[in-house]
């Protein structure tokens, strides 16, 4: 059976209950992981399946383990690990529709900052498959909450992303636990050496699948990309929004930090944006993304990381803010636009030291990224009046209670003012045209003669660079391994370069004691926090003595903090979405 013919669900010897599922979510033909993927792991083999987001990975391995499960027990018999807390609801929903059928399947999502009592309760009750985040998983397992003896499919998806978020070990040691004969599936966008090296160790002369990516040459997508100066970026996104008149858009940034700033930039100048990464709650999370799918949030700015865990379609586009360190991260990027025919813009801003990354982009995707040009002011004026001059004018057609207010020119005539000065001023005020702060000619770098590119910049980047301290939360190995020593770098504008022990002395404790591991959290001295208040928590709520915990470095957002390797997942477990000093805190092994 090779896929080339594969042209429906229906060739793919499914059950009647999950053909009609399928029907009713509107899925008509098979993609080509699902395609691929299905048959093989219906014949019981192991698999890898390598596909990028948003290619269906969870229906090819969903729909396999929908089919295997026996309903006369009640025994878990699937595990399916996910990163994030979002991605196991997501997972779970979406099997969920596809058991829609399947009268009596139950299907559990288990993550940590849920109630572990309510989950225990369900547990009891009986659940055929179990999604769960290995950190909440494992948890269970030690309470003996959840008995693995007849799982006979486990899945690992978005393993790249479990990993460099640090899940290696609690993986190894819940594939250890599982029963031999099971059968072992694992999903990845991307691969890497310790992928490879978990699938030696657990999996058994698996079949691989690899699904070519051709986004990578999608038409549909207009790539462009414009040189702008760190300090115009936000500028400069805003007239591009404007211009093309964005109405539903994806804005990429490095770090978590920037998020935050981009948002409140885009806030202050009037666009109905929000942000998503790791540091929100579930709840914010949810509440941002049926804002932004209902139309109301018109822009979401994301971090790499938080991006995956999100199902959107219909953009108008993706603006690299900044551009991304790994190529395979463009591609995703700009691949969230431009699905299903429809046309999407790719527009990114390269600062002068982002050249050389947008050079390796283009040789990586064999694509040449246009050099675009940025809207001038009368541009962006030129287009906003012509937009508020359409506005207006449906609103007379379609208005047929505007006789209430007839008299508010007459009033404005009494304060004598002209009818030209009234709309001219009204026009100002709806347009919502911000005074012009940046003259056009000081938004784009100019390319020196004879520069090189990748060629670093000496001062002009500090806004670039300052992002970069609390990256490695969000962005994992890979990042860090780069950017290793701009970690400890003291952060944050206008603050003092001298962290506690000064910079070359945080430097030299960049390494944690033999024995020790040192941890991530994400308070620091703008919460008022002293290390009193974290030896205090750490060792309440872990239950291990106070003095084995090592050295405290706290910065101005964040903190460091050394704790014997033994306990480490005590204190995480324990501590983790807890607070300190009434402050929700988030930690995680630093790297
Ligand atoms: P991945 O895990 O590869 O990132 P998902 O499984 O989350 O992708 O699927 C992305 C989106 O595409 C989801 O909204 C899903 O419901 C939808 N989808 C999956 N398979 C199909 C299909 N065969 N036809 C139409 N839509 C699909
Ligand atoms: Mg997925």
């Amino acid at each position: 059976m090779t896929t080339e013919t594969i042209e429906n669900f229906s060739e793919l010897n499914l059950s009647e209950n999950i053909l009609k599922a399928l029907t009713e979510m509107g899925f008509e033909k098979p993609s080509p992981i699902q395609a691929q993927g299905i048959p093989a792991v219906m014949q019981g083999a192991d698999v890898i399946g390598q596909a990028q987001t948003g290619t269906g990975k969870t229906a090819a391995f969903g729909i396999p383990v929908l089919e295997r499960i026996d309903l006369s027990s009640n025994a878990v018999q699937a595990l399916v690990l996910c990163p994030t807390r979002e991605l196991a609801v997501q997972v779970s929903e979406e099997i969920g529709r596809l058991a829609k059928y399947q009268k009596g399947i139950r299907i559990e999502a288990i993550y940590g900052g849920d109630s572990i009592d309510r989950q225990i309760r369900s547990l009891k009750r009986g659940v055929h498959i179990v999604v769960g985040t290995p950190g909440r998983v494992m948890d269970h397992m030690e309470r003996k909450t959840l008995k693995f003896d007849e799982v006979r499919m486990m899945v690992l998806d978005e393993a790249d992303e479990m990993l460099d978020m640090g899940f290696r070990e609690d993986i190894e040691s819940i594939l250890a636990d599982m029963p031999e004969d099971r059968q072992t599936i694992l999903f990845s966008a991307t691969m890497s050496k310790p992928i490879m090296s978990i699938t030696k160790r657990f999996l058994n002369d698996p079949i691989l699948i690899k699904v070519v990516r051709n986004e990578l040459t999608n038409v549909n997508i207009e790539q462009v990309f414009f040189e702008v100066k760190p300090q115009a970026k936000v500028e400069v996104m805003t007239r591009l929004i404007d211009m093309h008149h964005l109405k539903s858009l994806l804005v990429f940034c490095n770090t978590k930090r920037k998020v935050d700033e981009i948002v409140e930039d885009l806030q202050l100048r009037g666009y109905a944006s929000e942000g998503i990464h790791g540091d929100l709650r579930q709840q914010q999370r949810s509440n941002v993304m049926s804002k932004f799918k209902a139309g109301v949030t018109t822009i979401l700015v994301a971090t790499d990381v938080a991006a995956r865990g999100i199902d959107v379609s219909g953009l108008d586009g993706v603006i690299n803010f900044d551009i991304p360190l790994d190529e395979e991260y463009y591609v995703h990027r700009i691949g969230r636009t431009g699905r299903a025919g429809m046309s999407g813009k790719a527009f990114s801003l390269v600062a002068r030291d982002e050249k050389f990354r947008l050079k390796t982009i283009e040789n990586y995707t064999k694509v040449k990224i246009e050099k675009g040009v940025i809207p001038s002011y009368e541009d962006i004026v030129g287009v906003r009046k012509a937009r508020f001059v359409e506005s207006i004018s449906a609103a007379i057609k379609n208005g047929d209670d505007l006789d209430l207010y007839n008299d508010v020119l007459e009033m404005l005539h009494h304060s004598g003012y002209s009818t030209e000065q009234i709309v001219g001023a009204m026009a100002k005020q709806i347009m919502g045209v911000q005074k012009n702060e940046y003259a056009d000619s000081n938004l784009a770098w100019e390319e020196r003669r004879g520069e090189r590119d990748g060629r670093r910049e000496g001062s002009g980047d500090r806004f670039e660079r300052r992002s970069s301290g609390g990256s490695r939360f969000e962005r994992g190995g890979r990042e860090g391994d780069r950017r290793g020593s701009d970690r400890f770098a003291p952060a944050g504008r206008g603050e003092s370069r001298r962290s506690e022990g000064g910079r070359d002395e945080s430097r030299k404790s960049a390494v944690p004691e033999a024995g020790m591991t040192r941890l991530f959290l994400s308070l620091g001295r703008k919460d008022h926090i002293l290390p009193k208040d974290i030896v205090g928590a750490i060792a309440g709520e872990a239950n291990i003595p106070g003095k084995t915990i090592g050295a405290i470095d706290i910065y101005d957002k964040f903190t460091f903090v050394d704790v014997p390797e033994r306990d480490a997942r005590a204190v995480l477990r324990a501590m983790d979405g807890n607070t300190i000093k009434g402050k929700p805190v988030q930690i995680d092994i630093a790297k």
